[in-house]
């Protein structure tokens, strides 16, 4: 989840592509690459698994390479024979939060991860880099992918999808789709009012609504063989499609899917650019990470609030604004770095945050008093920390219980990830 990328010899030594090179390096199909990102608090690699394509590209055709880092893992796909940069990504992974546990001081272990690249026309070189909390950069894997000799399989249509909102043509908008988990047969008419109600919580919110035209929301009409969650502490085990489980990485209310290769194995039944799981159980739970997958459950007061505050993680790698948690996060916006997240300053270089949105007048840092409630400043007390690291709003959504209330800064970044996936 941090931004600055100390590449400077990669890029020095490689060409980066310009938008129009769509149809030079790639052709209108997409290419799913499987790997298991393995490792403990010390070791962090990455294993190759398989290769799928099939479908169109759906993804952004104009930002074929992306201009600021918002993930902890780098995807950078070149050329194979001039070296051109021809694709990046960044995302966010579970595996990272794993290593900030204590069970990993002592066990390694594996998490599935898929990436979704444009299919190239000829030999590519995939390579991954890790960005730890200071910005430090990690190789963990380079490989090469040849359309002509590298053995992949194919996506197969399963299920059927359903459209909760059009906007646009999937070339032109950000496609949200949502996967049920946990709604077995009988649950079809729950599963059918869950969905409509969970698309009209996103679209009823700004800035959402003001860009209907960018956003489309869809789902996988994808059934489970058993009605319900798995929640371990609870003692209850289900068989579901996805095996969304409460407890993962031992936090109880975090609810997360590890088998992410399955997961995109039903999602390729539709356009996507970011998934939702949303698990039939009425505990409390959920989890976003940075354009990876974001769970909610369909059971909660608030869960209106719930699936816009977690798609702030997913889509534009927003930062928790509030400065209490159950998770053990020390450590977690390092002395001196300026974080990844566009929402939150050290105040390390501000000038690369909302620096310029702000009015001359308003004082930096700016009192947490409520005169100063909806005016865009510099509130110390966020990203889990009260102190050190800042805030630019006092009640956003991505503080606290507020539906429909993301701050101009949360608002904005939302606003350029929708733009980042029109042609
Ligand atoms: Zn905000």
């Amino acid at each position: 989840m941090k931004r600055i990328v100390f590449l400077i010899g990669f890029f020095l030594l490689s060409v980066v592509c310009n938008c129009q090179d769509f149809n030079k390096y790639f052709i209108d199909k997409t290419l799913r690459v499987n790997y298991l990102h393995i490792g403990n608090s010390d070791l962090d690699s990455i294993s190759l698994a398989d290769f799928y394509a099939g479908g169109r590209w759906n993804g952004t055709r104009s930002h074929l390479v992306e201009k600021n880092r918002l993930g902890d893992v780098l995807v950078e796909v070149f050329d194979s024979l001039s070296n051109v940069l021809i694709f990046s990504r960044s995302y966010s992974c579970l595996f990272n939060e794993y290593r900030t546990t204590e069970r990993a001081l002592l066990e390694t272990a594996a998490f599935e991860e898929s990436v979704n690249i444009p299919f190239p026309k000829s030999s590519v070189k995939i390579a991954f880099t890790s960005f730890d909390r200071k910005h430090k950069a990690q190789k963990l894997y380079e490989g090469y992918f040849n359309p002509e000799t590298t053995v992949y399989k194919q996506f197969v249509k399963e299920y059927k999808t359903v459209d909760l909102h059009i906007g646009g043509s999937s070339d032109t908008c950000i496609d949200i789709l949502f996967l049920p988990d946990g709604y077995s047969l009988d649950d079809k008419k729950l599963m059918k009012n869950d969905l409509k109600r969970f698309a009209s919580y996103i679209m009823k919110c700004s800035p959402y609504k003001e860009y209907k035209n960018r956003v489309n929301i869809r789902a996988v009409k994808a059934y489970s063989p058993q009605s319900g969650i798995t929640d371990p502490n609870q003692g209850v085990f289900k068989q579901t499609i996805l095996n969304t489980s409460y407890n993962t990485i031992d936090v109880d209310r975090y609810l997360m899917c590890l088998n992410v290769w399955k997961m995109h194995d039903i999602a390729d039944d539709a356009p996507y650019d970011m998934l939702v799981i949303l698990a039939n159980s009425p505990k409390y739970g959920g989890g976003g990470i940075y354009n990876f997958y974001a769970t909610v459950n369909n059971h909660h007061t608030n869960s209106d609030y719930v699936v816009v505050h977690e798609l702030g993680h997913l889509i534009a790698g927003l930062a928790d604004e509030y400065y209490t948690s159950e998770v053990s996060v020390t450590d977690y916006y390092p002395e001196g770095v300026e974080p990844v997240e566009p929402n939150v300053t050290t105040l390390v270089d501000f000038d690369s945050k909302w620096k310029n949105m702000l009015d001359v007048k308003t004082p930096v840092p700016t009192p947490t008093t409520e005169n100063y409630a909806n005016v865009l400043g510099v509130y110390e007390g966020g990203g889990y920390v009260a102190e050190g690291v800042y805030r630019p709003w006092l009640h956003c959504t991505m503080k606290e219980i507020r539906y429909d209330a993301f701050c101009p800064v949360c608002s904005k970044a939302l606003i350029d990830a929708f733009l980042y996936f029109s042609k």
